[in-house]
């Protein structure tokens, strides 16, 4: 267990509880540095502490899976039950038993309807959550439904006006709030300009050298530039339920940056964005940084949308490794959305390591809806024409494969993941051929299973989930819990994915829409990107 005050960090807020009108716990269901690394996680910590009214502290966990100590926070080590409101900001399916696990750890029932009235009530938010809150339904008292900046505040306000938790559905009819057995369907709430957004310029920053405490990233503070994306793959949550693509103008990028660097005492900025490669003035803000003596760190870029002029910039800032996402081949990639040609791929990476960039990091999905064994060894050769063209070593290439994962509110969301068998026999393959190419990782089939689950399921989920995290979690909990409650995944998808669960929530983007896109899916036809024709999706 982390020792309170054991974890030194530069900007810590520390309010004193005792005066504030709102305690409020934010919870990120995993460990330390993978907390310390998310940049809406901090968001949400200084945007609540900007309020007098309001005093925040986080709680992370101790451990991944198995018995946890009661969960304490990490400014003034209270235990959750002492809060008034505790928020969860997930990231990513399979951490929904973590949730469970820390209320479990709290002596906070972690199914709702077995809750008293003093306890502190739950709401749950993040990407995951936004597509389909359904399979936390009987965990989280309200869903949070898109962007923090939005009307969580709000939220926040009109829960401590409540008299007890009764009242909840009271609060229904907020953008952004999805009060589970409301009869309002929730809509997602999103910030037209980000420019006006609020984002952190002083952030945490551990100061402690111990790995288990430095973001995944290193030191280094982050910078938030677009948001969304307006490409529209196919198999993508954020690139639907994200939408529209925005980006903050260079002015207030170059204004935060210069706050940033000087509020946290850091050389390094990791710049976010989904859709980073279609920034306008990314050249301009890579240049910026040079100027500054500023490092920066980059995440996949689209290879048909970044420049040469950019990709040779990336060595000069401190960036070793450049990161593309060729996804499949390209037969598949246009049925995808994601036209991008073998030749742009390999001539893009040329240029990069010709510049300077160390290593390489391609992402690439298996188990695509309508896959054969041609596409696979496609994707073997094409790591194998890169690697002959950059004459890079194994080592210094790594190659991500994952199982597609189909999402709620995109144009595969009525497509089931393959059978754990199929997918073990490609993952085998790709690994036989690829591993004398590359360094290959990736997810394991199992996990990918549950993490289909969770993301297409319906309420059933709650009572799993709560299972899973009182057997400790992790992959032998959830063997024993699918075994317990009879689930066979692929039936249970099947029959769950015909209703629908997730259209409690408007995302924005209208099922028509979907459905002409899941048909362009199987005839393999484009829709251009947001930027060149607005295809009506019903967002803006
Ligand atoms: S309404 Fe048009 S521009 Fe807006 S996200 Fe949808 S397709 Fe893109």
């Amino acid at each position: 267990m982390y020792k309170v005050f054991e974890i030194r960090e530069k900007n810590i807020v520390r309010k004193n509880l005792l005066r504030a009108d709102i305690k409020v716990a934010i919870c990120y269901p995993s460990i330390y540095r993978v907390a310390v690394s998310s940049l809406g996680y901090q968001l949400i910590y200084f945007l609540l502490n900007s309020q007098e009214e309001i005093a925040c502290e986080r709680a992370v966990l101790s451990s991944q899976k198995g018995p946890e100590p009661p969960v304490k926070t990490l400014e003034s080590g209270s235990p959750l039950k002492f809060f008034d409101i505790i928020i969860f900001s997930v990231h990513y399916e399979l951490d929904y038993p973590n949730i469970a696990r820390m209320l479990l750890a709290s002596g906070i029932n972690p199914l709702k309807h077995k809750r008293g009235l003093k306890d502190p009530i739950v709401v749950v938010g993040g990407p995951p959550i936004t597509a389909n809150p359904v399979p936390l339904e009987s965990i989280a008292d309200v869903l949070y439904i898109g962007e923090a900046e939005y009307s969580l505040l709000k939220l926040v306000y009109e829960i401590h006006a409540l008299e007890n938790r009764k009242d909840l559905y009271k609060i229904s009819d907020i953008k952004g709030v999805y009060v589970p057995g409301s009869e309002t369907r929730a809509q997602r709430a999103w910030v037209r300009d980000l420019d006006k957004a609020f984002h952190p310029s002083s952030q945490i920053i551990p100061l402690s050298d111990k790995s288990e405490f430095q973001p995944v990233f290193g030191r280094a503070a982050q910078l938030e530039v677009t948001r969304g994306c307006g490409r529209g793959c196919r198999f993508c949550l954020l690139g639907y339920s994200f939408r529209p693509y925005r980006e903050r103008s260079f002015p207030v990028i170059e204004s935060l940056l210069k706050k940033i660097i000087e509020k946290n005492g850091v050389l390094k900025i990791v710049l976010i964005g989904s859709s980073l490669s279609d920034y306008k003035y990314l050249q301009k803000l890579l240049e910026t940084c040079i100027e500054e003596n500023i490092q920066a760190s980059l995440p996949a870029l689209r290879t048909d949308a970044v420049e040469d002029e950019v990709l040779e910039l990336i060595p000069r800032l401190g960036q070793r490794t450049l990161t593309f996402a060729p996804e499949t081949s390209i037969r598949l990639r246009i049925k995808l959305n994601k036209p991008i040609e073998n030749s742009e791929i390999i001539e893009k990476t040329e240029n990069a390591v010709a510049k300077g960039v160390k290593n390489i990091k391609l992402y690439f999905l298996y188990g695509v809806p309508g896959e054969s064994k041609q596409d696979l060894i496609e994707i073997v050769e094409l790591v194998k024409r890169i690697k002959n063209k950059v004459k890079l070593s194994k080592e210094n290439i790594r190659v991500s494969i994952n199982p597609l994962i189909p999402k709620a509110h995109t144009p595969l969301q009525w497509t089931v993941i393959e059978e754990v068998s199929i997918l073990r026999r490609k993952r085998r393959f790709l690994l036989e051929k690829l591993g004398s190419l590359a360094r290959v990782e990736g997810y394991d089939p199992f996990e990918a299973q549950i993490q289909a689950l969770l993301s297409l399921g319906g309420s059933q989920l709650g009572e799993i989930v709560a299972y899973v995290a009182e057997a400790g979690g992790g992959r032998q909990a959830w063997r024993k819990a699918l075994r317990r409650f009879q689930i066979n995944v692929q039936k249970y998808l099947e029959k769950t994915i015909a209703k629908e669960p997730w259209s409690v929530v408007d995302v924005g983007v209208s099922r028509d829409f979907l459905e002409k896109e899941y048909k362009k899916f199987h005839e393999g036809i484009l829709t251009p990107p947001c930027s060149t024709f607005c295809s009506k999706c019903g967002v803006c």
